[in-house]
């Protein structure tokens, strides 16, 4: 795997395939595609074993 490759930290396209935005955590570059940022927002969790330590938002429902 070519860690420099810019890829979507949930659905692994590549800026080829489709525009990235780029993040920053824990002073690293991460990418994120435009189809996948609500997931950043709004269900955080799903990417939280991409995003090792990341804080995540108390929820009461499970
Ligand atoms: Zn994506």
């Amino acid at each position: 795997m070519n860690e420099d490759k810019k890829v979507c930290l949930n659905c692994n396209r590549t800026d080829e395939q489709i525009p990235l935005l780029t993040l920053s955590f824990k002073s690293e570059p991460k990418y994120i595609c435009a189809q996948c940022f609500p997931i950043l927002i709004h269900k955080i969790h799903l990417l939280a074993d991409k995003l090792p330590g990341v804080e995540l938002p108390l929820t009461t429902d499970n």
